[in-house]
């Protein structure tokens, strides 16, 4: 069963057509890996799916629901779908344990007992058990990424996005990072990850998605996507990242 459809989805940034007729489905727990160029429309597609980018033509429906439905209500669907920046975004003036707990009093109205322990076990879960107390500055940029990944789940969403969460990170703390995620997929969450960790989409994902010029090139299993990729776009673009 899809939990996100994109049929025909193109969007434009004034006279720029950044998104060139979009199809495509995820599955609930699927892990779908998307690559591509720099300037490919990655970021703009997986925005448009908790509306923090707008449309102008074609449906992205999530869990059957319309996302242009005027039921749906934007902050509703935000809570159900997580996302994850390369840029960590945490509040700078709040602990660990707040940036976490934040949402889940605010919007969902949770007693902040009850959010302390979800965000205690959240960051267990991470690794982070002891960092609880401490302000984003204290931590290390890996350790940052891990508490935004925290703060997203505390949220019970549906679906994971990850827009290069690893890209602004230095390289011995990458893989920090991919082993939570790598969690977290084995765990049976439906995520769209924005990477050009290969590694990881080896390991992981079900479906790799390639783009270039705001059009879905090519798409496959790792095995076949990697071993066979067919269009020589994808290939140049393999070939430059591996
Ligand atoms: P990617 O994530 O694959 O690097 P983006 O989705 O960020 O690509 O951007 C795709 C294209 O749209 C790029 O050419 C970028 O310059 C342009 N773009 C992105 N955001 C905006 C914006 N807010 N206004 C105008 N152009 C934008
Ligand atoms: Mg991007």
């Amino acid at each position: 069963m899809s939990i996100i459809e994109f049929k025909n989805v193109h969007k434009w940034y004034d006279d720029f057509h950044v998104l060139k007729g979009i199809n495509e489905k995820v599955d609930k727990g699927e892990v779908l890996v998307v690559c591509g160029p720099s300037g490919s429309g990655k970021s703009t597609l997986i925005r448009c799916v908790n509306r923090l980018e707008d449309y102008q033509k074609g449906t992205i429906t999530f869990e059957g629901r319309d996302l242009h439905d005027k039921n749906v209500d934007v902050n509703e669907l935000r809570t159900e779908i997580g996302i994850v920046f390369q840029q960590f975004n945490l509040y700078p003036h709040l602990t660990v344990l707040k940036n976490i707990t934040l949402a889940p009093t605010k919007v969902r109205k949770m007693p902040q007992g009850e959010a302390n322990d979800i965000a205690l076990a959240l960051l267990e879960r991470v690794g982070l058990a002891d960092q609880a107390h401490k302000y984003p500055a204290e931590l290390s940029g890996g350790q940052q990424q891990r508490v935004a990944i925290a703060r997203a789940l505390a949220m019970r969403p549906k679906v994971m996005l990850f827009d290069e969460p690893t890209s602004a990170l230095d390289p011995e703390m990458i893989g920090e990072v991919l082993n939570v995620m790598k969690d977290l997929a084995r765990d049976g969450m439906t995520m769209v990850c924005v990477t050009h960790e290969m590694g990881f989409a080896r390991e992981v994902a079900d479906r790799v998605l390639f783009m270039d010029g705001g059009e879905v090139i090519e798409q496959g299993e790792p095995l076949t996507f990697f071993a066979n990729p067919t269009h020589e776009r994808t290939r140049a673009f393999l070939r430059e990242i591996l």
